[in-house]
């Protein structure tokens, strides 16, 4: 075909380049830009969202009740005091982000409706190229930056997953994943039957029971739950005494962190205690006459897939209403008119809500290269979950499954920030992790230990993940209370960083 009759190439008219390039403007990618004007200066970056705009998480799930389910103090960032009830809706955590935009005036640097589809890594040149797409135009997009704070969290938004039942085509009533739930979905009066009882669950079923003729939480196997108030009495007596809101801030966090870390403690050394506890919990509010087991006594340890919080014991006082219901069984398959279940039995269903969990998203979903070669990131290994070896320039940001996701998005940060500035110290281009002479023989594990923590998303996914060593600085350890003074006493200059 000659050359003038070919469609014309979409490519993108220019490139504009920066020191330093966020992918994602969620709760990471906002405090990335936050931490890079306060300890950076005059590093020039962009942060670039597919979405119409930051939240991330927060802005995608959009179904009702949509809540957090740590508390704000350790959700919020370390430098914004939250002053509200710990529990917080994804519109007060937007209201938050906002003003930490706004305050600190990094509105100019995130542009949004930016998708990213490649990226590539040029020794030669020492930089990274991005290409992608703007989603309202389609215009094609291209960045170059010295250096990729990846911030793209850890599934893909587009699309919530849902497992392929049979008889799902012949369902009368509608499917819907709580990731993409539709404006318009009416269920005032319906019989609504949502799959799954984590976090979402929980938060769903309260919010919808009251306006449905009935919720059936349908469970394969339970979670554990946490239940108690929505208010931290220390942040309010601290408040009662006028004490100024940055120290409630850090002396609130401080507590916190302290309780989580005996109860996490607590659930490894003494499993069954804790179990107890949490169970005398739910049996508060749904009464002795109440059948808890099976629906409420999982049979793995607590804190091996996240704790649910259920403030207020909200889903728990829906049940014992009468407007919701538990069934532990498994799908046979979904019928026109609802589930039937192993047992024989049918639920009936006008809508049927899928609350099954994510798809794991490594890296955005974007196609990496490194001086040409398609980068197989299962074939790198992690250092402390936040570098990758033979990665150059690039940090991401995964944070707690315990904790908050925040602590560690600010320790990441100033990780990445403390890096940066060495490197310009030392007048360094390049930085690469490499395994030591020391590391030689160390053992190559999966990205996360499943006797230590296995949700379906990650067990799913396990091998699209970079390895991990038997050594801390090969790992993610999942534990704020060490990482804390461990990053922040991280040796630039140890071997672990190859700097050309
Ligand atoms: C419903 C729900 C509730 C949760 N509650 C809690 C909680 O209470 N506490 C907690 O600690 N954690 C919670 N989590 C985990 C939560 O995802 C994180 O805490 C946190 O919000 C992640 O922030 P992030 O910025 O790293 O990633 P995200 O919030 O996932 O944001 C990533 C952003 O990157 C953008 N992006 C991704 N790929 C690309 C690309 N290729 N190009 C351009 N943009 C891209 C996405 O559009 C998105 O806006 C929850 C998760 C869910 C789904």
């Amino acid at each position: 075909m000659p050359d003038s009759i070919m469609p014309a190439a979409r490519v993108a008219q220019q490139t504009e380049h920066f020191d330093v390039l966020i992918v994602g403007a969620g709760i990471s990618g906002v405090g990335a830009a936050y931490h890079l004007t306060k300890q950076c200066p005059g590093t020039s970056f962009v942060a670039l969202e597919a979405q119409d705009t930051f939240g991330g998480t927060w802005i995608t799930h959009r179904y009702p009740g949509i809540r957090s389910d740590s508390d704000l103090y350790t959700f919020g960032y370390r430098f914004k005091p939250w002053t509200g009830a710990p529990i917080a809706s994804a519109a007060e955590i937007l209201r938050y982000m906002g003003e930490v935009i706004d305050d600190n005036g990094l509105a100019p640097h995130i542009r949004y409706r930016h998708t990213l589809s490649s990226a590539s890594w040029s020794s030669r040149d020492n930089r990274w190229t991005l290409e992608g797409a703007r989603t309202d135009t389609g215009e094609p997009v291209r960045f170059t930056a010295k250096f990729l704070w990846m911030c793209q969290g850890y599934y893909r938004h587009s699309e919530g997953y849902t497992p392929e039942w049979p008889g799902m085509p012949e369902f009368k009533g509608r499917i819907v994943h709580p990731q993409n739930w539709p404006e318009d979905l009416d269920y005032a009066g319906k019989n609504v039957v949502v799959i799954g009882s984590g976090a979402t669950a929980a938060t769903l079923i309260p919010a919808i029971a009251a306006d449905c003729a009935h919720v059936t939480m349908l469970q394969r196997s339970p979670t554990w739950y946490r239940t108690g108030r929505n208010a931290i009495e220390l942040a309010d007596e601290l408040r009662e005494l006028q004490v100024d809101e940055t120290w409630i801030h850090e002396i609130v966090r401080r507590k916190i962190l302290h309780d989580q870390a005996v109860f996490t403690q607590r659930s490894f050394t003494e499993p069954d205690k804790v179990k107890r506890e949490l169970l005398a919990g739910v049996r508060g509010y749904l009464g002795s006459d109440y059948e808890i087991d099976p629906h409420f006594t999982p049979s793995y340890r607590p804190w091996r897939q996240r704790i649910a919080f259920i403030p207020d014991g909200d889903l728990l006082q829906a049940i014992r209403s009468g407007k919701a219901s538990v069934v532990t069984d498994e799908i046979e398959r979904i019928t026109a008119a609802g589930i039937l279940l192993k047992s024989g039995k049918l639920l009936d269903a006008d809508i049927i809500v899928t609350a099954t969990g994510f798809h794991l998203n490594v890296l955005g979903d974007i196609e990496f290269a490194i001086d040409g070669k398609p980068l197989v990131f299962a074939d790198t290994v992690t250092y402390r979950g936040m570098m990758f070896t033979g990665i150059p320039n690039m940090a991401w940001v995964f944070g707690y499954f315990r904790a908050s996701w925040t602590l560690r998005a600010d320790l990441v940060a100033d990780f990445v920030c403390r890096l940066l500035n060495h490197m310009k110290a030392i007048g360094a281009r390049k930085v690469t992790p490499v395994l030591r002479p020391e590391d030689k023989d160390m053992p190559i594990l999966p990205w996360i230990d499943p006797e230590n923590f296995n949700p379906g998303y990650l067990m799913r996914g396990m091998h699209l993940l970079p390895k991990r060593g038997d050594k801390p600085e090969w790992q993610h350890t999942q534990d704020y209370w060490t990482e804390k003074d461990e990053f922040a006493a991280i040796d630039l200059d140890d071997r672990a960083f190859y700097y050309e």
